[in-house]
């Protein structure tokens, strides 16, 4: 029986897929209730042990396999499940309960991993509680080789199929990827779920968020997915596959005409000229960004130097990040964003525990008040900005007091590394992000005493429309097109207009090539994004005559503002395709 069921599409370079169903039953191992005759204790535990060691080489495996061009995030993702497999917390007390019960290996894991679900659920911290997924995930891993360690239940071939899944871990994406997957469907997950970003480092068409796809699907039927809109349709009719198949083989020709479009200068049908930059986070992102035309960087994020160690970065190791990269794009524009940690990108010994991380001390709020912290890296900005074209752009400003402080404490630096005779870019351009609703509406103030601004919409989006962007069960609420989110938008690209500076955009809408109309009409001209959306949103504005989408997007407005609401949504939808 034909029927379709909606998700949020993860939109990659390939969004369509049509292939076989496979359901994977994760989490639902059998797991033997055993015991073992007392001598055989040491002999159990000696095989706990060997199935851990056998799941870290499994996973040491699958990093190391990874192609040189994966985002990095991947890896990350592995090392924190290697990570956890070296938890005591986890080791100790399995052997614990496979010696004080005489159980077998197998029960006693499951019992241990039960005890820390617990202690996961009564975390207050959402983002945390969520991290139970990648315990099952760990814990599924050790199962998996004390129960079978040949066999991972699946084919080496999976060509072409369309995986449903719970949810998947990272290091099960990069195995079914290299098994030759077509696309795959989960249950859980939104547009920003660890899942989300994955399929688009891989490439791979998805869905996510598919509430019962497990069992809606059947094993083994024909699945149409579409992972731009986010429709899987199930044994879709004859004249429906056709016009699947027709997107396909579009879809195989469009990226080799894309790259091609990377020769055309970037200006719309009426002359106006557009900026595509980039969003990088380590030094690997800059080869895709350069393949497919960058610009500039329009946002490196420095977090992840803070991660995975013990003691924040020294100066000389900031210094040390930003020259390389500099050197790297040799020549091109570097928009270093000062630290970002807090809510959902937390630090040990760093980021203060909160009751509500996303509203807490986070960002420009910890550096203000662990002003060490952003002298150091403040320091080492200043530095790189001697090598090359470098901008500095301050993360979640809320009011303009953020501002002076923070352009004191610039300033005050620049005066420091003048008595030391150390060289820096006296002009180098100071910029802020506009995320919170309050800055967008104060955005005029901002503008004034800002060299330019940055629209940052994952966290607009968030806190205009009081959704947690990391909770799973209000991603149903995540919607760019909310009128109040296009508002704040116009008004912070208008404010920076007036004052006469430039204004990027650089959340995921950005990178939205079905969005870069609308934003064009706004009078958005500087848009950066992941470097794998860059040829689909060059594609769309080169196609764009930004004169008429601006009069349409007053329509928009205008409907809007008569309370039209059939013809605010009539208007929108003849601009967002
Ligand atoms: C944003 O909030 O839109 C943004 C670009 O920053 P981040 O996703 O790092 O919070
Ligand atoms: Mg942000």
């Amino acid at each position: 029986m034909t029927f379709c069921c909606h998700g949020i599409g993860i939109s990659t370079s390939h969004s369509i897929a049509i292939g076989k169903a496979l359901i994977l039953q994760q989490g639902q191992i059998n797991i033997p209730q055993r015991s073992v005759a007392k001598q055989e204790v040491a002999a159990e535990i000696k095989r706990f042990q060997q199935a851990v060691n056998a799941a870290q080489n499994d996973l040491k495996a699958i990093r190391d396999d990874l192609p040189a061009d994966t985002a990095n995030d991947l890896a990350e993702f592995i090392n924190t499940h290697l990570l956890m497999l070296e938890d005591q917390a986890l080791n100790d007390s399995v052997e614990a309960i496979i010696r004080s019960q005489n159980s077998g290996a197998e029960w006693a894991l499951q019992q241990q991993r039960n005890e820390l679900v617990k202690v996961f659920d009564a975390m207050e911290d959402p983002y945390l509680r969520t991290r139970k997924d990648d315990l099952d995930h760990v814990v599924n891993r050790i199962q998996k080789n004390l129960l079978n360690p040949d066999d991972d239940g699946l084919e080496d071939n999976l060509e072409g199929r369309i995986i449903i899944a719970r949810d998947l871990s990272p290091s099960d994406t990069i195995v079914l990827r290299h098994r030759g997957i077509g696309a795959f469907i989960t249950e859980f997950g939104g547009p920003m779920s660890h899942t989300a970003i994955l399929a688009k480092s891989l490439d791979i068409p998805a869905i996510v968020g598919v509430h019962a796809a497990t069992e809606l699907f059947q094993p083994g039927e024909t699945l149409a997915v579409d992972g731009l809109h986010g429709i899987a349709t199930a044994s879709p009719e004859q004249p429906q596959l056709d016009q699947f198949k027709k997107r396909l083989e579009k879809e195989r020709g469009t990226e080799q005409t894309l790259l091609e479009l990377c020769k055309i200068p970037p200006v719309s049908t009426d002359g106006q000229p557009f900026q595509l930059m980039t969003n990088i986070e380590l030094p690997e992102d800059i080869a895709v960004s350069r393949k497919h035309a960058a610009s500039a960087v329009g946002l490196y994020r420095t977090e992840f130097l803070y991660m995975n160690r013990s003691e924040p970065p020294t100066e000389e190791e900031h210094f040390a990040a930003y020259k390389d990269i500099i050197e790297q794009l040799d020549g091109m524009t570097l928009t270093i964003r000062t630290l970002d940690l807090g809510a959902d990108k937390t630090v040990d010994n760093l980021t203060p525990t909160s009751s509500n991380p996303a509203l807490g001390l986070r960002a420009i709020r910890l550096c203000l008040r662990e002003t060490a912290l952003f002298h150091t890296q403040l320091r080492a900005i200043l530095r790189a900005s001697a090598i090359g074209p470098v901008r500095l752009l301050i993360p979640m400003l809320t009011n303009i007091h953020e501002v002076e402080q923070s352009l004191k404490i610039i300033s005050q630096i620049k005066q420091e590394l003048k008595v030391e005779g150390i060289a820096f870019d006296s002009n180098l351009p100071i910029g802020g992000m506009i995320e919170v609703p309050a800055a967008a509406l104060d955005a005029a103030r901002f503008a004034n005493m800002l060299d330019f601004l940055s629209i940052g919409t994952n966290d607009l989006i968030q806190y205009t429309l009081a959704i947690d962007r990391v909770d799973d069960e209000v991603n149903y609420l995540y919607e760019p097109l909310h009128p109040a989110v296009l508002q704040l938008i116009k008004i912070t690209i208008s404010a920076a207009r007036s004052a006469g500076i430039p204004v990027t955009m650089c959340g995921e809408m950005a990178g939205d090539p079905r969005l870069a109309g609308l934003l064009a009409g706004l009078g958005l001209r500087e848009f950066s994004m992941q470097p794998n959306s860059l040829l689909k949103v060059r594609q769309a504005l080169l196609a764009a005559d930004f004169n008429l989408l601006q009069q349409q997007t007053n329509d928009v407005f205008k409907a809007f503002e008569e309370g039209n609401n059939n013809e605010f949504v009539e208007k929108i939808l003849k601009i967002v395709h």
